[in-house]
């Protein structure tokens, strides 16, 4: 990045404290997952990466939380690198306007999900993982690991009881699509598999090292390997541009206007295409389900340095 780029990302990260005291922080944190209400409300961290190396943080941004739905951009990375072009025979593209764990859109598609990052596709993409791997939860944890460059990122196996214990939708999700045949694999296992992704622990600095290959056609920028190619890895952040954000996608990138992804932990990352991955966490969900302070503040990040994608 050049002078002057480094000079405005520097002076937004040291504006952060003031700008946010004048971001209300507003909305309500997760609780339909009773395990992820116990989280501290006013938590918040971020954490930025250049595709040239430098480390831009402040906040809780070494604190862990549950990056929930976050997991389903690198598990989508795993399976599409496995599968290749048929993974698109079983899934689509393409945003979907309903909730994320809507059942309107899977029956008059035909067992079809939308899109990966709707609940019926990733659970979808976790049967194609559990097909691919001898150990399913090991060695997607093991990628994992790898891509942060970290051997204790874990599980939180207290917050996957609690989605398994309330999960009847994900379940009859799965057990619809695989009346339609598109599941091959034993619900439960599917399912054991989706709550476990879903629990992963990490905090800013994990999540945007996690993703550096987003940023930088396919490879890590630790290991210096790649990840999948750059053509996938366009595919990947095209489909975060449009399906990233549950039914607010288009407001994302009215908003901020960079593809991303968002959980209900109140995580979201961001990618700029050559220049950044960014990770910010903030508990307290708008009624779409995204971060409130999360988004206001990248709205203000890449207002104020002019780097959206747009
Ligand atoms: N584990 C959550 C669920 O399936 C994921 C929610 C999310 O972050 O979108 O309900």
């Amino acid at each position: 990045m050049n002078s002057k780029e480094q000079f405005a990302f520097e002076k937004v990260f040291l504006e952060l404290p003031e700008q946010l005291k004048q971001i209300p922080n507003l909305g309500e944190v997760a609780s339909y997952i009773p395990e992820l209400s116990h989280v501290n409300p006013e938590k918040f961290g971020i954490h930025l990466i250049t595709a040239d190396k430098q480390n831009f943080a402040y906040g809780d941004s070494n604190e862990k939380f549950s990056i929930q739905s976050i997991a389903k951009v690198l598990s989508l990375t795993l399976a599409f690198k496995l599968e290749e072009e048929k993974l698109w025979e079983r899934i689509g593209v393409e945003p979907s306007g309903n909730a994320f764990n809507s059942l309107f859109r899977l029956e008059q598609e035909k067992g079809i999900p939308r899109n990966p990052f709707i609940n019926a596709g990733a659970l979808l993409i976790c049967d194609v993982l559990v097909s691919r791997l001898n150990q399913p939860k090991e060695e997607f944890l093991d990628f994992v690991r790898e891509l942060v460059g970290n051997p204790k990122i874990n599980y939180c196996e207290r917050i996957a009881l609690s989605e398994k214990e309330h999960g009847y939708r994900n379940a009859s999700m799965v057990n619809f699509m695989k009346s339609y045949n598109n599941i091959n694999n034993d619900v439960e296992e599917v399912l054991d598999f989706y709550f476990h992704l879903c629990s992963l622990e990490m905090s800013c600095a994990e999540l945007a090292q996690a993703v550096t290959y987003l940023s930088s056609d396919g490879m890590n920028l630790l290991t210096q390997k790649e990840v999948i190619s750059p053509s996938k890895t366009k595919r990947i952040n095209a489909i975060m541009q449009l399906c990233g954000f549950y039914d607010e996608a288009g407001e994302f990138a009215f908003e901020v206007g960079l593809p991303g992804k968002s959980g209900v932990g109140g995580g979201i990352i961001a990618i700029h295409p050559l220049k950044y991955t960014v990770a910010v966490w903030s508990p307290k969900l708008n009624e779409k389900g995204n971060s409130y302070r999360g988004m206001k503040i990248l709205e203000f990040f890449t207002t104020q340095t002019a780097s959206s994608v747009f």
